[in-house]
């Protein structure tokens, strides 16, 4: 599938787009520095770019693209909306396919949430709806700090960073930080108190709960609680369920509302519709954007009707209107629930994990194969490293960028996340078959294979 076009001179064409945008372009894009890629086409879980190479791609616009590109449910959808006349853009004016959207939305949230909610739409960004949801609650309970994880990541406007963890990003610009307050995040394999497992995540509870009561914590009064129930960018991270449980209660015994961020887990993602349905438990607050766009730019909040006592105004922006994201993804909803591509994610994914630790299990640089659904992370370790307290090696970031450029020469496409960089994350579409995964598997298990010799002989 690859290569052939070099015959035909094409990679000049790759060439020169790269040499452009690198001269043209801003120091602070991303995803283009690390995976060299001039993209012409995109069908189902493929890539191809300028010279004709075919990747599979396990980034899909970093989980955004969950029926993968150009699905035809999507174009058709979006097509619909070109042919039909409405204008393309119409700030927060209710129109036909706005209001299928909102129906298609509530129609598949869990009952109990449903009838007692309102939507908001934001700037079509997932930074933009945490915005909104943080200022929503600051105002509805008249507090100001918000407790956030360790971990965490939320986006890149001044109050979703500060709720972020990664300090690289906020401390240059300061001012960002105030009021926001960091908690432990649970995690099996790097547990924030060296202990591990289901105790870890049991000592985190406990950790929450004291200090929440504790009238020396240092903390003024919470206006709200911010987690992702899978931490995405932080290094695909699944909270236990009992732990969630447990935030869902220290918060409502304490009248805090609890936001949701289920930007990237959210539309099947993690094996349910809405990652929080996994614990069973109802947030106050459910921030979506990516897939809920269905490969366009949408982001809403949806919350408690009582929550909903801010000003006319409050939180506003230009583009809110977009009807091409709301029709796409009125139809990525649809084709997700008719198609059971969560239950899908929840097999699919499970699958993955177990088969990638086969697959892995000869190499000592794979330290720890974690996730939910089709979020799957592999962490990359040291293993000459010194251990730490749960006997788990050093992250290796060195290690994770040269697998991800063996994966590239494969033919696959996979970002890094996670402290360190050290995590090689998989978001495929959700619409990945089991032969095509067998494929991921074969072609990062190579990867990994590769980049360990090239360090052995370095
Ligand atoms: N929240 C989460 C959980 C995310 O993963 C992201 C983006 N990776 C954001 C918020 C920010 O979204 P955006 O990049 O669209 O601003």
């Amino acid at each position: 599938m690859r290569g052939s076009s070099t015959q035909l001179g094409r990679d000049v064409i790759g060439g020169r787009l790269l040499q452009n945008q690198a001269r043209r372009e801003s120091n602070a894009r991303t995803y283009a520095r690390s995976l060299s890629l001039a993209l012409v086409r995109g069908e189902g879980i493929h890539l191809v770019d300028a010279d004709g190479r075919s990747y599979i791609d396990c980034l899909a616009g970093a989980g955004t693209l969950a029926l993968g590109h150009n699905h035809p449910v999507v174009v058709e959808a979006i097509r619909g909306v070109l042919d039909s006349g409405l204008p393309l853009h119409t700030l927060d004016f209710a129109t036909p396919v706005k209001d299928a959207f909102v129906e298609e939305l509530f129609a598949h949230l869990p009952a109990g949430l449903a009838p007692d909610l309102r939507v908001h739409f934001c700037s079509p960004a997932g930074t933009d709806a945490v915005e909104a949801a943080l200022k929503l609650v600051r105002i509805a309970t008249g507090r100001r700090s918000i407790l956030a994880f360790t971990g965490g990541y939320h986006g890149m406007t001044a109050g979703a960073l500060a709720a972020s963890g990664p300090v690289a990003v906020r401390a240059p610009i300061g001012g960002t930080v105030s009021e926001v307050h960091f908690l432990p995040f649970p995690s099996a394999y790097r547990c924030p108190f060296g202990v591990g497992g289901a105790e870890g995540a049991r000592i985190a509870v406990r950790y929450v709960e004291r200090l929440l009561d504790d009238p020396s914590s240092g903390i003024p009064p919470v206006a709200g609680m911010i987690l992702e129930v899978v931490q995405g960018e932080g290094g695909s991270n699944p909270a236990p369920d009992e732990w969630l449980r447990a935030m869902r209660r220290l918060t409502a015994e304490r009248g805090v509302p609890l936001i949701v961020d289920e930007v990237q887990t959210g539309v099947g993602r993690t094996g349910r519709l809405f990652a929080f349905e996994h614990a069973g438990i109802e947030p106050d607050v459910v921030v979506l954007s990516k897939a809920i766009g269905g490969g366009l730019p949408l982001a809403v909040i949806l919350y408690r009707s009582e929550l909903d006592v801010w000003e006319p105004g409050a939180h506003t922006g230009t583009f809110r209107g977009n009807q091409l994201a709301m029709a796409a993804g009125t139809a990525t909803l649809r084709e997700v629930v008719g198609a059971r591509l969560d239950a899908h994610a929840a097999e699919a994914g499970a699958r993955l994990m177990d088969d990638l630790r086969a697959a892995l299990a000869g190499s000592g640089c794979a330290g720890d194969v974690r996730g939910r659904g089709l979020m799957v992370g592999v962490e990359l370790v040291d293993p000459a490293g010194e251990r730490d307290a749960t006997g788990a090696p050093p992250a290796d970031g060195r290690m994770a960028r040269a697998v991800q450029l063996e994966c590239l020469q494969r033919g696959l496409v996979v970002e890094r996340g996670g402290r360190h960089g050290a995590v090689i994350r998989l978001l495929p579409p959700l619409i990945i078959t089991t032969a095509q995964l067998g494929e991921v598997i074969e072609r990062l298990a190579a990867a990994v294979g590769a980049a360990e010799r090239s360090r052995a002989v370095a």
